[in-house]
């Protein structure tokens, strides 16, 4: 929508290891550049595991790629004695644009809660990282129709002390947790409504101007036959694709939806 690049960021959670993400990632940049996509017009990102950054890296420097990349998570340390996780340092190293914060699938397998995502939030931004911030409700919520105020909840603590500066670089993602992996797509309209409220919420934590370059993603069963419609929606600038962004033709395809 109005002033704001379109982006679409494929979540491939855990799956593929590193030599068939370096394949589908090559697949994708040969899809895309085939249909002259203008990557300035609608930004392409990738979000591997962990183990395939390296070689993501590898091929996107060394082949010149214009799609970006990121990581699913990141510590809120930087350093130190935390066996196993992985520091915003290590992946602003290969050059990881975008780290997503809070999926549901992290705050509902390892019991993430809203202050220590805010604290992964400020992780990301103290290592030049964008983070993509996920929040979204549950089917419990949606059918008590309290899910306006659950999101706006989960934003405002999510944000707390993040300053103007970085917030307006901030992009959210707004994914029914209902709609997720599920085959089950909110409306245009269910997703505007949420998406309109979360960028009226950071008019009110911000200011307007801070509130309109915000990016604010829907997920949750995006495919290519859908994908039009959610976009035409005016406070919905792209998408964070699951299941979908694992088959590089239907992740072009979404990529180029107009
Ligand atoms: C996701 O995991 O962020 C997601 C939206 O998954 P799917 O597209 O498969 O519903």
């Amino acid at each position: 929508a109005a002033g704001r690049t379109p982006l679409m960021a494929g979540n491939w959670k855990m799956n593929l290891d590193h030599l068939q993400a370096t394949h589908l990632v090559q697949k994708l940049d040969w899809t895309l550049r085939d249909a002259k996509h203008d990557f300035g017009a609608v930004e392409v990102v990738v979000l591997p595991p962990f183990t395939a950054l390296r070689s993501v890296q590898t091929l996107v420097e060394g082949d010149k790629l214009s799609l970006k990349y990121g990581a699913q998570d990141l510590a809120v340390q930087d350093s130190g004695a935390y066996t196993g996780d992985i520091s915003g340092a290590f992946l602003a190293k290969l050059g990881c644009t975008y780290v997503v914060v809070g999926h549901s699938e992290r705050r509902e397998h390892h019991g993430e809660s809203d202050e220590l995502l805010n604290a992964k939030v400020k992780a990301a931004f103290r290592h030049g990282l964008i983070p993509i911030l996920c929040c979204g409700e549950g089917l419990d919520v949606r059918k008590e129709g309290k899910q306006v105020e659950h999101v706006l909840a989960q934003i405002e603590a999510d944000l707390k002390d993040i300053p103007q500066d970085q917030a307006k670089t901030i992009v959210i993602a707004y994914e029914p947790i209902w709609a997720i992996g599920t085959g089950e797509v909110a409306t245009p309209e269910d997703a505007q409504e949420v998406c309109s409220a979360i960028r009226e919420k950071l008019a009110e934590l911000y200011d307007q101007e801070t509130a309109d370059a915000i990016r604010i993603l829907y997920g949750g069963s995006v495919k290519s036959g859908n994908v039009a419609a959610i976009m035409a929606k005016e406070d919905v600038d792209g998408a964070l694709v699951g299941g979908a962004s694992l088959e590089a033709e239907e992740f072009a395809a979404i990529a180029r939806y107009q």
